[in-house]
C-alpha cells in the first residue's frame, strides 16, 4: 500500500511549485491576510509556508495526511457547488508520501500552538503543544528523498527556485488583499506584496513600470453561457520574448492550451515577429461546468463553452487592441 500511495503522490506532486500552489491555496481557503514562503534550494530542501489563517484543530491532526481528509466537502451536493479549491483532501497526503511534513497550528480558541509531524501520510509520534500565533506554519523537507528518479528528472534547483516564485508572484496578482512574502532560506527577498491594493499596483510592484504602463484592463460579462472574465493585457508596444498567460479560473491557477492560442493568436496581426503578450486573466464560470475529475495539483483544465468563451475574448481583446493601435 506504501508504494502504491508513493507512485501515486509521485504521479500529483511532480515537484515543488505544484505542492507550494496546494499550500498556498489551503492558507487562503483558511481566510489568511498575510502568507510567508521561504525556499531552500529550490524548494527540494525545504518549503515552508506560513500564515495567518484559521488555523487547523488539534483533533484533526492525528489524520490530518490521511487521504480524502478534507473539512471542505460535507456532502455531495457541495461537489456542484465548490466555493473552496480544496474538495479531495489529498494535497497534503500526496505530499507527506515524497517528503517530510511538519504542522505548526494554531486557532484563536487554542491557549498554545500544537506541533505534528507526518511521513507517509502517518503522524510521525503524537502531537506536541509550543508556542505560537495563530495561524498554520507548514515545513514541507527533503521532497522526493524517497523517490532518487523522481529527484533526478528535475531541473537544477534554480529552475525549480524560479517555477516556485511564479507560483507566488501569481497569486500575489489574483489575491492583491493578501500580503505575499517570497524569499530564500539565506534570506534574499524574492518578493513582497502589501496587500490591500489593486492587482495592476502588484503587476507594477512584481514586474516593474514598463509592463504596468504597457496594461489594459478588460472585463467581459456573458449570461448565455454564463460566464465572466475580467484582467489585463498588454499593448502592442510591450514587448516580451516570451508569451505569458497568467490564467486563473474560478481562482484557481490553471493552465488552459487552448485558450492560451486564442490569445495569441490576436496577438499575432499586431506584434512584430518574435514578441509575444502578457496577459492575466480571472475567469468565472458555473462550477458544474469545469471537469472537477482532474487531478488536485494537475494544472490543465477542461470546461465547457471553451470555444465561446475564447471566441468571447478574443472579440474583447482585437477591439481594444485597436484602439490602442489607433
Ligand atoms: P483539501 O484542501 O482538498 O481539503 P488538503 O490535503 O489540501 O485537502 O488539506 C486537508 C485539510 O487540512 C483541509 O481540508 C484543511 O482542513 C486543513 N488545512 C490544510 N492546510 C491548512 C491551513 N493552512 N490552514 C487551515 N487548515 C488547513
Ligand atoms: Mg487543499
Amino acid at each position: 500500500e506504501g508504494v502504491i500511495n508513493r507512485i501515486a503522490a509521485g504521479e500529483v506532486v511532480v515537484r515543488p511549485a505544484n505542492a507550494l500552489k496546494e499550500l498556498i491555496e489551503n492558507s487562503l481557503d483558511a481566510g489568511s491576510k498575510r502568507i510567508v514562503i521561504m525556499v531552500k534550494c529550490g524548494g527540494l530542501k525545504m518549503l515552508r509556508i506560513e500564515d495567518d489563517g484559521h488555523g487547523i484543530r488539534a483533533d484533526d491532526l492525528p489524520i490530518l495526511c490521511e487521504r480524502f481528509t478534507t473539512s471542505k466537502l460535507q456532502k455531495y451536493e457541495d461537489l456542484l457547488s465548490i466555493g473552496t479549491f480544496g474538495f479531495r483532501g489529498e494535497a497534503l497526503a500526496s505530499i507527506s508520501h515524497v517528503a517530510h511534513v511538519t504542522v505548526t497550528t494554531m486557532t484563536s480558541t487554542d491557549t498554545c500552538a500544537n506541533l505534528a509531524t507526518y511521513s507517509e501520510g502517518k503522524l510521525q509520534g503524537q502531537v506536541r503543544p509550543c508556542a505560537g500565533t495563530p495561524g498554520t506554519t507548514l515545513v514541507v523537507e527533503n521532497m522526493f528523498y524517497n523517490n532518487p528518479t523522481r529527484r533526478q528528472a528535475l531541473g537544477k534547483e534554480s529552475i525549480e527556485h524560479s517555477k516556485v516564485l511564479e507560483v507566488v508572484q501569481r497569486y500575489a496578482i489574483h489575491y492583491p488583499n493578501v500580503g505575499f512574502t517570497c524569499r530564500k532560506y539565506n534570506g534574499s527577498f524574492e518578493l513582497t506584496t502589501l496587500g490591500g491594493s489593486s492587482p495592476s499596483e502588484v503587476i507594477a510592484t512584481i514586474w516593474g513600470q514598463n509592463l504596468a504602463q504597457e496594461l489594459f484592463a478588460f472585463d467581459v460579462k456573458s449570461e448565455e453561457p454564463r460566464f465572466s472574465c475580467r484582467g489585463f493585457a498588454s499593448n502592442p508596444n510591450y514587448s516580451s520574448r516570451v508569451s505569458t498567460l497568467i490564467l486563473f479560473i474560478n481562482n484557481r491557477l490553471v493552465e488552459s492550451a487552448s485558450l492560451k492560442r486564442a490569445v495569441e493568436a490576436v496577438y499575432q496581426p499586431v506584434l512584430p515577429r518574435h514578441q509575444h503578450p502578457w496577459v492575466y486573466l480571472a475567469l468565472d464560470v458555473d462550477p458544474t461546468t469545469i471537469d472537477v475529475n482532474v487531478h488536485p495539483t494537475k494544472m490543465e483544465v477542461q470546461f465547457l463553452h471553451e470555444e465561446t468563451i475564447s471566441q468571447r475574448l478574443q472579440e474583447t481583446l482585437a477591439s481594444q487592441l485597436r484602439s490602442a493601435g489607433s
